[in-house]
């Protein structure tokens, strides 16, 4: 007789492997399918070299949730990694984010008085200037009248352009209703409790998460549903999918767009290509928004090095979905699918995918923690 389960879990990414580590934990038995030939989803790290490459963009695992924080290191030992970006600007180096050392480079500002009385005053010079006291009407409006005009046009014009392919008078003013601004000499990106890097990779530690459970590689569920359907436990087995919601419905209502990043990844004869895990290049000449040098994520010390060149992309059915687009119509039709889902039984929708969100890692968890929670 075919054994059958009481979950067919559809990805093996985070979402995925959190679901099946709780339920094989309270007694069920779980089946993964991925269509990839990896487990792991976005987070999934590639050793080349001894370097681990972050293979679909740079992940730091940062939280302010102790339960989600001591929840994730059963499964690996984070490392003391704290993400501490540069911007190069035709060759000019500044801190990000916006913080004290920015300030002082931007300007030789050296005291918070300083540096807040200069952005006041590019503010105000600005805004009597142009805005006739109205209310910004683009993103260049906007960024200059939150940090002024030098870092606008330093660290924010050529690296938002290149992020939306479009001019910045010509972007809504409510991408960025605020910007971090520190008056610290604090270059910590983030400013949650807790942050790091797992040590030997994230691939290693959705490893162990899936220690013992059955995982499908390189299987598409959705071209397979009738067959691998037959697998689920009969009346009460469930199925949970992680994969793009408006693709489950067979893009019956259209499709959910998304935006792109495309990686160009090379390997370097180098120890140390530039020092530092994450530089933005904010100029609008260069070509690429950001390179990551993953051995720097560990701190690591191989003899040659890796690197991702990160390109802003255009994304056209069919290709990698990255970030959900954030706008009205887009919404709309989420809800739309929602409504759809609401209809299938034995289905749960999770993950970045299956709810259309975006969602940090920690929040994955939370919310496949919240899913185990209602369903066992
Ligand atoms: P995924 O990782 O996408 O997993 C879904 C899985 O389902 C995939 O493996 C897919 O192949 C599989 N699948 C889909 N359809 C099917 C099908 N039909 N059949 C079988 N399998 C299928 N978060 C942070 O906390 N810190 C960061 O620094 C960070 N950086 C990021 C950088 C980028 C560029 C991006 C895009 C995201 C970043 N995130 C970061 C978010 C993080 O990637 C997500 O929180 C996490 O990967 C979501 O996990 P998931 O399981 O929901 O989705």
């Amino acid at each position: 007789m075919t054994k059958t389960y009481d979950y067919l879990i559809i990805g093996a990414g985070l979402y995925g492997a959190v679901f099946a580590h709780e339920a094989t934990k309270r007694g069920k038995s779980c089946l993964l399918i991925e269509k990839r030939n990896h487990i792991g989803g976005n987070i999934f790290t590639e050793n080349r070299n001894g370097v681990n490459v972050h293979k679909y963009g740079a992940h730091i695992f940062h939280t302010s949730n102790k339960e989600v924080w001591e929840y994730i290191r059963q499964f690996a030992e984070f490392n003391r990694y704290t993400n501490t970006p540069i911007a190069n600007y035709k060759g000019e180096i500044y801190n990000l984010p916006f913080n004290m050392n920015t300030f002082n480079k931007m300007w030789g500002v050296i005291t918070p008085q300083q540096a807040y009385d200069k952005i006041e005053s590019q503010r105000s010079q600005y805004k009597n200037k142009n805005f006739l006291h109205r209310e910004p009407q683009n993103l260049e409006e906007q960024a200059i009248s939150l940090i002024g005009y030098d870092i606008y046009e330093k660290l924010i014009k050529g690296y938002t352009e290149k992020q939306w392919g479009r001019d910045c008078k010509d972007l809504p003013a409510f991408i960025i209703k605020r910007l971090p601004v520190r008056y610290t000499y604090d270059n910590n990106y983030f400013n949650d409790l807790y942050q790091g890097i797992p040590i030997g990779g994230y691939t290693a530690m959705v490893e162990k998460m899936l220690e013992g459970k059955e995982v499908r590689l390189g299987v598409d569920y959705l071209k397979k549903r009738e067959e691998l359907n037959k697998l689920l436990s009969k009346d009460t087995g469930k199925i949970i999918y992680t994969g793009p919601i408006d693709a489950w419905f067979d893009y019956t209502l259209g499709e959910l767009e998304y935006r792109s990043v495309r990686f160009e990844t090379e390997e370097l004869p180098t120890g140390n290509y530039q020092g530092n895990a994450v530089v933005n290049y904010t100029d609008k000449e260069t070509p690429y928004t950001r390179v990551i040098e993953h051995k720097h994520f560990e701190f690591g010390t191989q003899e040659t090095t890796v690197i991702s060149k990160e390109y802003s992309a255009a994304w056209k059915p069919g290709e990698e979905p990255y970030y959900p687009v954030n706008d009205e119509k887009n919404h709309e039709l989420y809800q739309k699918y929602v409504k759809l889902a609401a209809k299938e039984k034995h289905v749960i929708f999770g993950g970045r995918l299956g709810e259309y969100k975006y969602y940090d890692m920690d929040k994955v968890i939370e919310s496949a923690f919240k899913a185990v929670g209602k369903e066992i």
